[in-house]
């Protein structure tokens, strides 16, 4: 797939009244955040913007814009529509029918991406969606303290405070920059990265015993079935943390954490080193994500579904 130019997409926006924005289901920081970053700085440019995205953690109200961020679409009274930080079509969830009735751009960083827009930029070498956000911005909307402040919360959750070897030299002087607009970096870093509620401590100890170690050590493999979050007071919103949790065990190379949504439908977590590239196992399963965390929802019981994946990792590891 060949990418359009960041100015072919800027005179789209340009010479388009009413956008939409969206991003992928289940939404992480860096899809809340680009979604902000995007629609604070196509309102500067006085366009009508709606952003519709599925329900997110809390940890995100405090990002600039979050709190106008609407669920789903009614109609599809748009000019363009905007996908952000979405692999396929699909991953847009209930923003899929816009993707397929819009004049679509879509701006990703997912190596899996399938080029589904009428215009696409997508950059798998990127550290986040909300980084290619700040470039398409670069010369043609000012920046201001709010754009400044979703945009940067997009790159620390997606490289993980500047840790993910996503993280460049370009990711660090785009966040330079973005500091002189006075962000309260300490603050975002503590509320992302630091602090959790109590439910999802609880959520974390009950998903390490249920952790279990193969490949010599190398695999870390855990899972909490819907009984097991609810009876902990929890919802699927309160579990991300935890496959980078049983990942940074010493001596893992691979970790995987399979939660039920709902009874029949588990969601798959990958995470990984330089060992093994885990988008190519998720691809496998319906999924994707990138090299080392990606993702896959699959259907059957625990028993049924676990070890096909867990096999693939293996083999993924030993081959
Ligand atoms: P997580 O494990 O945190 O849900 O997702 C890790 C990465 O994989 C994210 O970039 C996410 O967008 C991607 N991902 C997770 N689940 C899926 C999925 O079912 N399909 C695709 N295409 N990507 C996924
Ligand atoms: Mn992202």
């Amino acid at each position: 797939m060949k990418n359009n130019s960041f100015d072919e997409i800027r005179e789209k926006i340009d010479e388009s009244e009413k956008i939409a924005v969206a991003a992928h289901v289940n939404p992480d920081g860096d899809a809340v955040s680009s979604c902000c970053g995007m629609a604070l700085a196509l309102e500067k440019k006085g366009k009508k913007v709606s952003v519709f995205l599925e329900d997110f953690s809390d940890k995100f109200d405090m990002i600039p814009y979050a709190e106008k961020i609407l669920g789903k679409a009614e109609n599809d009274d748009f000019d363009l529509f905007i996908a952000l930080d979405c692999g396929d079509k699909e991953r847009l969830g209930e923003s899929k029918g816009l993707a397929e009735k819009v004049f679509t751009v879509n701006i990703d960083h997912h190596i899996s991406n399938t080029g589904f827009g009428e215009l696409n930029f997508v950059d798998a070498e990127a550290s986040s969606a909300s980084e290619i956000v700040y470039r398409l911005l670069d010369g043609w909307c000012e920046m201001d303290a709010e754009i400044a402040c979703a945009i940067y919360t997009g790159i620390i959750f997606d490289t993980a405070c500047f840790k993910h070897s996503s993280t460049t030299p370009l990711t660090m002087s785009i966040a330079g920059e973005l500091m002189k607009y006075g962000i309260p970096f300490t603050e975002i870093q503590e509320k992302l990265f630091y602090s959790h509620t109590f439910v999802e401590a609880r959520l974390l100890a009950a998903a390490i015993k249920n952790t279990s170690l193969e490949c010599g050590g190398r695999l870390a493999v855990s899972n909490l079935s819907i009984e097991e979050i609810e009876l902990n007071g929890g919802t699927s919103k309160d579990v991300d943390a935890i496959v980078s949790y049983i990942k940074n065990t010493t001596g893992v190379d691979a970790a995987a954490f399979f939660y039920e949504k709902r009874k029949g439908e588990i969601k798959a977590s990958m995470r990984s080193n330089e060992a093994v590239n885990v988008s190519e196992i998720a691809v496998k399963f319906g999924g994707g994500g990138h090299v080392r965390a990606s993702g896959c929802t699959l259907y059957g019981g625990f028993e049924e579904v676990m070890p096909k994946l867990v096999d693939e990792l293996k083999k993924a590891l030993e081959g």
